[in-house]
């Protein structure tokens, strides 16, 4: 049994950046890294850019000016402005090539044909210039870019359709135990209602990860066999829920043993979650999380987490955690280091009734995980305490 930091460690060093390629419609490509630099593949602005409502101007020494023409945005005509003469125009519309400056139609007197400005201008007065934002063949956006909403919207603005993203990885979902039933099917004796399959596709699609394939498994050793060879060599994550433990229909252990499955740790000194198994198969990460609902989940909040944010080439790969008052008392039995469903507000951090790993009614009520070192057998009412934001 190792430690909660070391079994940290160690996904942390197994697990590598995924690095593969996958092209996607830009909108549908938030929150994923760039695989490559991008190049514009065009000078933007395009072309000189009004940058105000207002007037054109070809400048001279006078302050009067004389209108002859309009030109509004997506206009593709260039009417020829002579030393002295001015056109209407309006913000994102292309300057004439004779006109050498703009000017706020706030800023002007109009006389009929007649223009009047109280200063001289300086020539690009209000022009934004070919490429000033970025040039033709120059970097766009580097590869490891996150596309942000303000990242899509630019490559956007260049054209730009489809983007070279990091692939997310295609992950297996595995449930074990003769005992589940769907949602659909009546309860018959002895049996549950299976629940951590979709509790952990949610966990999934809230950090957008949707490349999933669900499984199931009797507890039948020759099945468990077969199913896990398959998923291995075909996913490049394998979660498996259930049967790790120690009881005689818990098969999941020997099967990764005869699949010589590279174990990296089994069994975790914390709680809950203590039957948790890591492990590697050529370039595939394999966590066999407890079947204990609130267990499972807690694993993958601290573990497996880890493993996606390093598997998409991220550097902040753990849950965020912050100190807080404790607004209530917890004594602890045992001596494991425990996670505890909380919640955590302004006013700090309140540890639930039912820690059971059994139990998920008062994990659907939290927001963040109390973790209790080792040493801290008694939590007092505003003790500095450690807490694991939920990403919910
Ligand atoms: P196991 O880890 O297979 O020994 O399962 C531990 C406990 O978790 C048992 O009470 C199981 O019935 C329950 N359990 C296992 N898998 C699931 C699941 N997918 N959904 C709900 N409960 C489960
Ligand atoms: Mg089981």
């Amino acid at each position: 049994m190792i430690s909660i930091d070391e079994a940290i460690d160690l996904v942390k060093s197994k697990s590598k950046p995924l690095l593969k390629e996958a092209v996607l419609p830009i909108e549908k490509s938030g929150g994923y890294l760039l695989f490559k630099d991008v190049l514009s593949p065009i000078n933007m602005p395009p072309f000189r850019q009004s940058a105000m409502d207002g007037y054109a101007l070809h400048l001279h020494n006078d302050l009067t000016y004389t209108l002859v023409g309009e030109v509004k945005a997506g206009d593709g005509h260039q009417p020829i402005l002579n030393k002295g003469e001015a056109v209407r125009i309006f913000t994102g519309a292309a300057v004439p090539d004779s006109a050498n400056a703009v000017i706020m139609q706030e800023k002007v007197i109009i006389n009929g044909s007649e223009l009047v400005i109280e200063n001289q201008l300086s020539e690009h007065h209000n022009i934004r210039a070919i490429g000033e934002q970025v040039k033709k063949g120059d970097l766009a956006l580097a590869k490891d870019t996150k596309l942000t909403p303000a990242a899509i919207g630019y490559l956007a603005s260049l054209g730009i359709s489809q983007v070279s993203v990091y692939k997310k990885p295609s992950i297996a979902l595995l449930t074990t135990g003769n005992e589940l039933m769907e949602a659909c099917q009546s309860l018959s004796y002895g049996k549950i209602y299976e629940s951590n399959s979709k509790m952990l596709q949610n966990a999934l699609y809230n950090l957008k990860f949707y490349d999933l394939h669900f499984h199931k498994v009797e507890d039948d050793y020759g099945k468990t066999l077969s199913i896990l060879q398959k998923v291995i060599s075909q996913h490049d994550l394998v979660i498996i829920s259930g049967g790790i433990s120690v009881g005689d229909y818990d098969f999941v252990g020997k099967a990764l043993q005869e699949l010589h499955v590279e174990e990296h740790f089994y069994t975790v000194k914390q709680k809950p979650g203590k039957p948790l198994f890591f492990g590697t198969k050529n370039d595939t990460l394999i966590f066999a999380l407890p079947g204990n609902p609130a267990a499972s989940l807690t694993c993958f909040y601290i573990y497996v987490h880890i493993a996606l944010q390093k598997m998409m080439n991220k550097t902040d790969v753990e849950l965020p955690r912050v100190k807080a008052k404790a607004t209530n008392e917890f004594t602890r039995f045992g001596d494991r280091p425990q996670f505890l469903k909380a919640i955590y507000n302004n006013d700090g951090v309140t540890i639930l009734e039912g820690q059971s790993s059994a139990m998920l009614q008062t994990f659907a009520l939290s927001n963040a995980l109390v973790f209790v070192p080792e040493h801290v057998s008694k939590i007092e009412i505003n003790d500095d305490v450690e807490v694991i934001l939920l990403p919910n």
